[in-house]
């Protein structure tokens, strides 16, 4: 595996949250100005990909790519949105957030409402928030008994099993913030008039059940990663770090995709010619 993806990849065995420190630098750019520096080229570096990628897909390609997104409250899922899924074309992007179910998905099974956004060949799709969510709140909350939650991690790597063998290549990463970052961004959300619309009553409840949260994620994490699905841990008190792994995390997967242009399906040429017979008649 390459460089950047093996250091944030999820540890073998037990997980254990409390281990991996959310101020963690381990590889990149050691300061703001490194990592905007980083960031240009890996901007460049993505938009072409994905453009490749969209081309295949139009060329009757059958990839996708599919970006989860997990983490609490305040931990960044939409500022990474902006900042590293916002440097590449809107038009091969799909976006869906999940939020808590309406009653018409809660009727249906909880992958229903995923099965929906699987970015289509050719798209990256992010989910923002995702199926993880079942077995994160859903937990924590019990809002399902215990044994429908347990049987969702294997549902869950079923599901992306077989994702992943109709081609759609999957990189989840759980944004990794402190409490104590996550205190001071509520913070500036209640204090700044500008970052009101963000905060949420209920993200106190979630807060209040760290412990149970992290032990949630750790849950997720250990049975849900997989070769073909794999979770990375992405240290995220730090905005500029956060933004910069998961930037070179996606781009090392699509240098690994290494997408390919599709070759034309009509005669260059032929093509060629009538053009420019067209454009000059007399000639
Ligand atoms: P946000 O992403 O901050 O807009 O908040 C979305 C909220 O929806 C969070 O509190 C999630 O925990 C909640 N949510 C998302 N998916 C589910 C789910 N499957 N069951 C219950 N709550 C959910
Ligand atoms: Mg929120």
């Amino acid at each position: 595996m390459a460089s950047v993806r093996g250091r944030f990849r999820v540890p073998q065995g037990p997980v254990d949250l409390a281990a991996i420190d959310p101020r963690g630098r381990p590889t990149g750019p050691k300061d703001k100005a490194a990592a905007a520096k980083a960031m240009s080229e890996l901007g460049s570096r993505l938009d072409t990909r994905q453009e490749t990628l969209f081309a295949e897909g139009v060329g009757g390609g059958t990839r996708s790519l599919l970006l989860v997104l997990q983490g609490m409250d305040t931990s960044g899922k939409g500022g990474v949105i902006s900042h590293v899924v916002g440097l590449m074309n809107p038009q091969g992007v799909r976006i869906a957030s999940f939020k808590k179910p309406t009653p018409e998905e809660r009727s249906h099974h909880f992958l229903w409402r995923i099965r929906k956004q699987v970015p289509e060949p050719g798209r990256i799709g992010v989910f923002d928030r995702s199926h993880y969510e079942d077995v994160l709140v859903v937990r924590v909350d019990g809002l399902v008994p215990e044994d429908v939650w347990q049987a969702r991690y294997a549902e869950i790597r079923e599901f992306e099993a077989g994702l992943a063998a109709a081609g759609v290549r999957i990189v989840k990463c759980m944004l990794h913030i402190s409490p104590e970052e996550q205190a001071e961004r509520l913070l500036a959300r209640l204090d700044d008039p500008q970052k009101r619309w963000k905060y949420n009553p209920g993200d106190l409840d979630a807060r209040a059940k760290w412990p149970a949260y992290q032990e949630a994620y750790a849950a997720a994490l250990q049975q849900c990663d997989s070769d073909v699905a794999p979770w990375y841990v992405v240290p995220s008190d730090r905005k500029w770090y956060r933004n910069w792994a998961v930037a070179a995390i996606l781009a090392e997967t699509l240098d690994e995709m290494a997408p390919v242009f599709p070759p034309p399906d009509y005669d260059v040429a032929t093509e060629r010619t009538r053009l420019l017979r067209l454009t000059n008649p007399g000639s």
